[in-house]
């Protein structure tokens, strides 16, 4: 078995160096999703 600092992603698999960055990466994806959706619906 070999080790590496590579971690993987729990939520998209991905391959991650920065396991720590990649999981605000996924925070701020998330938050702009949502006020996409707020907006979209504000709208009509
Ligand atoms: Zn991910």
């Amino acid at each position: 078995m070999s080790t590496t600092d590579d971690m993987t992603c729990p939520d998209c698999h991905a391959r991650v160096g920065d396991l720590a960055a990649h999981e605000k990466w996924h925070t701020r994806l998330v938050a702009d999703v949502a006020k996409a959706v707020n907006q979209a619906l504000e709208r009509r």
